[in-house]
């Protein structure tokens, strides 16, 4: 599972806390100490350590004290007070976070939210949760997020062109920002914390982690919730998605392939919001987490079905498709392999025909 990016974009209330108590001249002139200040502008020779700059020539570092933003011009670098803290002590923004904001004295508690519910960096060393417990609690936190306001989630599907019903179907489930609290508590009150932090629901503050990522993607296996993965709402949240302690145990809709009969069509994409794009328009499928996504041990389920795989239109979504082809060649079966311009959700929301050009291309495929 890729390790969460640290970078600028995130905690932006506790980036904002930090800046407003720094002294922006005081700060760059502890590592500039023979700078030149004037008016609002302070020039150095740059001390940023990894820039190895000679020490001759001109100072290349200039600072707007006003909004304590730095550029070296010598090597076109530039940013915040925290990027430049970052590279002085050559920390990643979560550590320069940290350290920073203990050097201002801001407590856990004043701490903003976002950073409080931030998920641990490192939580490998917990013991997982056995496959029933973490079910249990996947239900459990679907069940108090079903029951707050689902408006803006499905709302965002819709402009997705994800029909509720669908939504509703696939167990797809949002909580507002609101209720963030509310159901961190209620959540708290029903299990031990030791366990909600093995699942990866709560860090090592006790807290709910999923605090920016509240559209919840269930994966059902024989109708139960055993694992999800959450997708950020909101603009310029990354990463995108956050998800559950463990690895993604089946195919995304997997229950689909109990309802239908051996020899059925079936559509192998990419994806929560392809697969729901599908069934909005009444094809039936089943998702992968990523191009790479598919593991051996679920071909068996697969291979009683004509299935097509649409991946996206890109050399890892080719990739894939070609060795997934080969994987079901060695069960003794067939996948049939359609590429379309775009990716499907795209496809379908841009190309009126996209129904009737689908199942064009997919008579093609199997026909090949
Ligand atoms: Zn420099």
């Amino acid at each position: 599972m890729a390790r969460p990016k640290d970078n600028a974009k995130r905690w932006p209330e506790l980036r904002d806390a930090i800046k407003s108590r720094l002294n922006y001249k005081e700060f760059f002139l502890r590592y500039c100490p023979a700078a030149r200040i004037s008016g609002m502008r302070l020039y150095s020779r740059c001390p940023i350590p990894s820039h190895n700059h000679s020490g001759l020539g001109r100072p290349s570092l200039s600072v707007d004290l006003a909004r304590g933003l730095f550029h070296c011009f010598s090597r076109g670098e530039g940013g915040d007070a925290i990027r430049f803290y970052e590279l002085m002590h050559n920390l990643s923004f979560a550590e320069a976070v940290r350290e920073l904001s203990r050097d201002l004295g801001l407590s856990e508690r004043q701490m903003p939210l976002a950073f409080r519910a931030a998920p641990d960096a490192d939580s490998e060393a917990l013991e997982p949760l056995d496959a029933e417990r973490l079910a249990a609690i996947c239900e459990t936190f679907l069940a108090f997020c079903r029951e707050e306001e689902q408006t803006a989630g499905l709302n965002y599907l819709m402009r997705r062109g994800i029909d509720p019903e669908t939504a509703q179907r696939a167990g797809v489930v949002y909580f507002p920002r609101r209720a963030y609290r509310r159901v961190m508590q209620r959540l708290r009150e029903a299990f031990a914390l030791e366990e909600l932090q093995r699942s990866g629901l709560f860090n090592s503050r006790a807290h709910l982690t999923f605090y920016l990522h509240r559209l919840l993607f269930p994966f059902y296996v024989n109708r139960r919730p055993r694992y999800l993965q959450a997708r950020a709402t909101a603009p310029g949240v990354e990463p995108r998605w956050h998800n559950m302690r463990g690895s993604v145990p089946a195919l995304y809709n997997v229950d689909l392939l109990n309802e239908l009969p051996s020899g059925a069509l079936i559509y192998l994409v990419e994806g929560f919001t392809d697969t729901l794009t599908l069934l909005t328009h009444g094809f039936p499928a089943v998702g992968l987490v990523g191009a790479g996504g598919l593991k051996e041990e679920w071909i068996a389920q697969l291979a009683r079905f004509r299935v097509v795989a649409a991946f996206d239109p890109d050399e890892a979504g080719r990739r894939a498709a070609a060795r997934y082809a080969e994987m079901f060649r060695a069960h003794g079966s067939t996948l049939a392999r359609i590429e379309l311009p775009l990716d499907v959700n795209d496809f379908f929301r841009q190309r009126p025909s996209a129904a009737l050009e689908l199942s064009l291309l997919t008579e093609a495929a199997l026909e090949a």
